[in-house]
């Protein structure tokens, strides 16, 4: 460690960026998570006046995210962000659940330094890999002067994280953050900014205690709102009988996917309802990726304004963990 340096930290989760196939020709046969962080910052150039640590938090597919990994990069982030000497962290992370873990930082820690996660859509033995770049860019975001919040940096673009959502399963620029629009881009290192970083609100100090010391998350589930629905699945799903059939703790909370404005299919509208009166929290949202849905006096459902299914989802076990 140098004296006058300042830090940025990497903490590795996993993903695709970390990702190995038998040939370097194979972006498609390969597995997520196998590369150690410090591996993957071998031979990266350093921001200017920065030093580098890593630290390996976790090492997933990130379509198996899980609270036990949450909270282990909670923890890490809350004690590196405290670190003075610390400008700013950058997290690689697979790009399935980045968008959820991206809200769910921004939530509850709202920091005041910058927090980028980034990722790629080629493993890490790809002749092309995508990873590289995009870890050169969540650096310079770091490293730059005035950045704070938790954003995504992925293909050049800095996306927020209420907005991101990984909407093409194959391309490199695989993220929209829709109608809203990207914070930025970077481009050969530098930073252009078209809107402002997502702002410290005060951060949730009960909501984060309570986060850390749970041992299961309130149990939320999505439902699609889709033509021919069929009541069965709300039914199923609110049933307690079932629920401990399979050892799973009772529903607390259902997300409406629901169609264009957040209508509902009648068949699920009456099973909704049945839910909701026997004490199921029911959040409404859209299945759109834009024209997020705004509340209106007198909704039935509440909405989850400006929220996709996924963190709307997420938004609702907050607020049922926060005590
Ligand atoms: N399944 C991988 C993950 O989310 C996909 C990726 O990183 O692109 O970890």
């Amino acid at each position: 460690m140098q004296v006058g340096l300042e830090k940025i930290v990497v903490l590795g989760s996993g993903g695709t960026i970390a990702g190995t196939a038998a040939s370097a020709t194979d972006s498609r046969d390969y597995r997520a998570a196998q590369k150690p962080v410090v591996d993957l910052l071998a031979g990266l150039p350093v921001p200017a006046g920065c030093e580098l640590l890593s630290e390996q938090v976790a090492q997933i597919d990130s379509k198996d995210m899980d609270l036990a990994v949450w909270q282990k990069l909670l923890q890490r982030c809350l004690h590196w962000l405290a670190q003075p000497g610390v400008r700013g962290l950058v997290i690689t992370h697979g790009t399935d659940t980045l968008e959820e873990t991206a809200y769910l930082l921004q939530t509850v820690l709202a920091p005041r330094k910058p927090v980028v996660l980034t990722c790629a859509m080629r493993p890490a033995t790809a002749l092309d890999a995508d990873g590289p770049q995009n870890l050169l860019d969540a650096l310079a975001v770091a490293a730059c002067e005035g950045a704070q919040g938790v954003v995504a940096v992925s293909a050049g673009r800095i996306l927020g994280p209420q907005d991101v959502q990984k909407v093409h399963s194959w391309r490199l620029d695989a993220f929209s953050a829709g109608e809203a629009g990207d914070i930025g881009r970077v481009r050969h290192g530098r930073i252009e900014r078209w809107r402002d970083w997502p702002q410290p609100v005060v951060p949730q100090e009960t909501l984060l205690e309570a986060l850390l010391s749970a041992v299961a998350l309130p149990r939320v589930e999505i439902v699609l709102s889709h033509a021919a629905a069929c009541a069965a699945t709300v039914d199923a799903l609110a049933d307690p009988a079932v629920a401990e059939r399979y050892g799973a703790p009772p529903l607390q909370g259902l997300v409406l996917a629901g169609t264009g404005g957040g209508t509902v299919h009648r068949e699920l509208e009456a099973a909704l309802r049945r839910a909701q009166a026997a004490g199921v929290r029911v959040l409404r949202s859209t299945r759109c990726a834009d024209g997020m849905l705004q509340s209106r006096p007198g909704d039935e459902f509440p909405v989850a304004p400006g929220l996709s299914p996924v963190k709307a989802r997420l938004a609702l076990m907050l607020e049922l963990l926060a005590p």
